[in-house]
């Protein structure tokens, strides 16, 4: 095993971003090499205190066994990993640059940042990994990981070690790949100038590729919108087509550029749950019927009640913009399966993902009943009343109505918001299906 560094939560609002820390340590490590990817773990969404993206970092370093391969460049040199370790021996060396590294660029500024930094030889158990991407991690659960580290510091509080820890546990399953680019400290909190038509080029270019461009808004997702050190990140399936898609799109200049192996849009967050078991900071899938008619609400917001065992309101927020149309297009009735996050007051399902599973009949009233004795058209009675025969005073049901069916303007399958409102963790249709 080899050591692994785990690093968490020093990025703040104010824009320093934790790869950006992970970059700067892979650059200054001496005497060991960097092993595999570095990797890019995103943790539970929903978490209330979580920064902007609250992604965690892994990064394995020891000395390198198998050929080696280009992972990065910096100021022009390549930055070189290889496959596999020789069995690593405790390295104060290591130790003591990392947490440099962090105590000279995490965002100390910002008093919600609890930088935590472990390096260690052991990984902790996968299930770590499960539950700090699905829930809550409490600390009792990482204590004993903690014990057995080499090395742990948190220099604000210990929050930042719970992501460490969980970012060192995940053995990807599913895996996705981001290569960022890195802006010279001078340039920083400037606007950055990347050639829009070349991020829109990349998904015809590159189509393992995706989360490039979002044209219904005229959004670069590729490009951040806070005064981070990342001047762009391109994600695909497929690491060695990164670096070439990176290369085609004309920028200002890159101080260095970095592969992570990331579980960026896996769902790996996500969870079969009934509506019984939602709970507060959990993201799941849940299937069930459309219980009424989708609304839309002041500000744009579209909801509809789920019912499956019980009833959630599922809104699909003002931001995820079209995906609204599709929303509203749904019925009573209809089967749906639903991905997203529980809010919980009031409790609802953020939705990230719509399934149409089966569509519902619709049915609209032609025309009011005839009276089986009269031959002549009956009276309503208001909604839901039935009617009433003016005549001979004979009722009848309000399904006694002649009701045609109507054509659905929707189809069946998945739907999901544009580029700009999908998280990290959500897997885009554009992946395929899991
Ligand atoms: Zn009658």
């Amino acid at each position: 095993m080899p050591l692994l560094v785990g690093i968490d939560d020093t990025d703040s609002l104010q824009g320093m971003c934790t790869t950006h820390v992970a970059a700067e340590l892979v650059c200054r490590v001496e005497g060991l090499d960097l092993i595999g990817y570095p990797r890019l773990v995103r943790l539970n969404p929903n978490i209330p205190w979580k920064t902007r993206g609250n992604g965690a970092l892994c990064l394995a370093f020891g000395e390198g066994r198998g050929v080696p391969f280009r992972v990065g460049e910096d100021g022009g040199e390549a930055l070189m990993a290889y496959p596999a370790a020789a069995p690593a021996a405790r390295s104060r060396d290591l130790e003591e640059v990392a947490l440099e590294t962090v105590m000279e660029l995490a965002d100390l500024r910002d008093g919600e940042a609890q930088p935590g930094l472990v390096v260690s030889r052991r990984r902790p158990p996968a299930s770590l990994y499960w539950t700090a991407v699905r829930e809550v991690v409490p600390w009792k659960a990482v204590e004993p990981h903690l014990r057995r580290a080499d090395f742990h510091a948190a220099p604000r509080g210990r929050r930042g070690l719970i992501g460490a820890l969980a970012a060192l546990a995940w053995r990807p399953e599913d895996r996705t790949f981001e290569v960022l680019a890195y802006r010279p400290e001078e340039a920083w909190g400037s606007p950055r100038r990347v050639r829009k038509e070349d991020v829109q080029a990349l998904d015809l270019r590159f189509p393992t590729t995706f989360n490039n461009y979002d044209e219904e808004n005229d959004y670069m997702a590729t490009v951040p919108h806070s005064p981070c050190p990342v001047l762009l990140g391109i994600r695909g399936d497929v690491a060695s087509d990164l670096p070439k898609a990176l290369m085609t799109v004309r920028t200002e200049a890159m101080s260095r550029w970095l592969l992570y192996e990331t579980n960026q849009a896996t769902d790996d967050h996500l969870v079969d749950r009934a509506v019984a078991e939602l709970r507060p900071h959990v993201s799941a899938t849940v299937e069930g019927v459309v219980a009424a008619p989708p609304k839309t609400l002041q500000g744009g917001h579209v909801i509809f009640p789920l019912a499956n065992s019980g009833e959630v309101d599922c809104v699909a927020y003002e931001p995820t913009k079209g995906f609204r149309h599709v929303v509203r297009r749904l019925h009573p009735g209809d089967l749906v399966r639903v991905r997203g996050s529980v809010r919980d007051v009031p409790r609802s399902l953020n939705l990230e993902k719509v399934e149409v599973v089966r569509l519902g009949t619709r049915t609209e009233k032609v025309a009011n009943p005839t009276c089986p004795t009269c031959r002549r058209r009956m009276k309503s009675l208001g909604r839901e009343a039935g009617f009433r025969c003016r005549f001979c005073r004979a009722r009848a049901p309000p399904a006694a109505a002649r009701h045609r069916r109507v054509d659905r303007d929707l189809r069946l399958g998945p739907y999901e918001p544009p580029v700009v409102a999908r998280r990290h963790l959500s897997r885009p249709l554009r992946r395929g299906p899991r």
